[in-house]
């Protein structure tokens, strides 16, 4: 099937006179006939539901078309991005482990790498994304168990060097984490490029209409665990019994072991309304996400032709420094309908552009139907000094522009009505 047809079919087939829609199983448990039935799906020896921590039908069918979408053997939805982001890593790292990371990943994945993981013992060294493979190369040491990056990165609007970052983990048996929740499965399938593990907040594009926070770990399936650097997954786990994951589980050893384990203990689960919503959202990702980039790449030509615009960012414009690769790795060269511009007039001028908006609202969100807007420099990145900020790649008269599902000339109109009070 085409992604538009899994996109709809994928994870639910109803039977004969089945509901046509995916049902709600809104349940938090299953009834069973034995006690002996329930020590098998305790010991993993028999499969199904029997608390919806670990899983429930309609999130179960929501991972099942995700894990389609991606190309990979299986998910695991996650109550928010961070959760995913979160139990992804913690899968397989722990403390006196240590991650490379790109320096323009998401701030609240920044946040937690280096802040919240440095806390539990997880040390993370940042490299720039651009730099050269053997430059890169110095970063990882004996102990580096991932290497962690972003499709499309939120704010800064890279795009990962698959190539070079998958060559190098590879090089050092480890793993290859890409976030891509920005360009999702319809414009980039990681696995297809070297990645091993893709992550997302279904928050934003996936669900699309800003009304459910969720997240989604997805497992590539063909990562190899067993070079000595993961005994989380190749030695037993005393809370099973003893159970070997890698040898247990075969190609879906990883996400296995995030369900059952990282799931189980640490609790972010998505809810069975939440999947239903997801799954909604879903079934027309491809229409909603190609006419998102196509607005966003016609206001960012509208504003690449602005006098009062210092520059624009987005990698499927031309000029964009990032465009060849958006070329290579993004379908079409489609890269989503997030654009980031930098007034001329600095903090000032957007913050007049922003409040001037009509059509576009002032949002602490990106990647939904609507137009929204945000200046960082005032509201995300507000404790940064203007160093700090140029260091993240953000000018004080930075906006972020989430173009949504307008028609593309009601928002241009708006942009310039905004700009002409400046
Ligand atoms: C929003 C976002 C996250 C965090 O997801 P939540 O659902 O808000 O927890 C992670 N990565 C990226 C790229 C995001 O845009």
């Amino acid at each position: 099937m085409k992604i538009e047809t899994q996109c709809l079919h994928e994870g639910y087939q109803p039977g004969n006179g089945g509901a046509r829609a995916l049902p709600i199983y809104q349940s938090t448990t299953f009834k069973f006939d034995s006690t002996a039935h329930v020590g098998d799906l305790f010991d993993l020896t028999a499969a199904g539901h029997f608390y919806t921590r670990l899983s429930n039908p309609t999130v179960a069918a929501v991972e099942d078309k995700i894990a389609a979408l991606e190309g990979g053997v299986g998910a695991l939805c996650t109550s928010s991005g961070q959760a995913a982001t979160m139990l992804a890593i913690l899968n397989i790292a722990g403390a006196g482990d240590h991650l490379v990371a790109t320096s323009t990943i998401y701030g609240g994945s920044l946040n937690l790498l280096a802040v919240t993981f440095k806390k539990l013992g997880i040390e993370v060294t940042f490299v720039d994304g651009d730099a050269p493979a053997e430059e890169i190369e110095k970063a990882f040491r004996p102990n580096t168990r991932a290497v962690f990056g972003e499709t499309i990165a939120n704010p800064a609007l890279t795009v990962l060097d698959f190539e070079k970052f998958s060559a190098l983990a590879h090089a050092h048996n480890v793993p290859l984490i890409v976030d891509n929740t920005f360009a999702t499965p319809v414009l980039c399938r990681p696995f297809e490029h070297g990645a091993d593990i893709v992550v997302h907040s279904t928050t934003k594009y996936m669900e699309g209409h800003a009304v459910q926070m969720g997240g989604v770990i997805v497992d590539g399936g063909k990562f190899d665990w067993t070079s000595g650097n993961f005994p989380g997954l190749t030695e037993p786990d005393d809370s099973y019994h003893g159970l070997v994951y890698t040898e247990a589980c075969g190609s879906a050893a990883y996400i296995t072991k995030a369900r059952v384990q990282l799931m189980r203990d640490m609790g972010a689960c998505q809810t069975p309304m939440g999947a239903f919503l997801l799954d909604l959202g879903l079934q027309t990702l491809p229409l909603r996400i190609r006419q998102h980039s196509a607005n966003a790449l016609a206001v960012a030509e509208f504003l690449t032709g602005s006098d009062k615009i210092e520059f624009v960012t987005y990698p499927g414009l031309a000029a964009d420094k990032h465009h060849a690769r958006a070329e290579k790795y993004l379908e079409n060269g489609a890269a989503s309908g997030v654009i980031s511009f930098s007034l001329k007039g600095g903090r000032a001028a957007a913050e007049k552009v922003i409040d001037a908006f009509r059509l576009i609202s002032l949002e602490v969100h990106v990647a939904d139907i609507h137009s929204c807007a945000l200046h960082p420099a005032s509201s995300t990145h507000r404790q940064l000094s203007d160093e700090q900020l140029a260091a993240a790649g953000i000018t004080p008269g930075l906006i972020r522009l989430s173009c949504g599902l307008e028609n593309a000339e009601d928002i241009i109109a708006d942009v310039k009505q905004a700009l002409e009070q400046v």
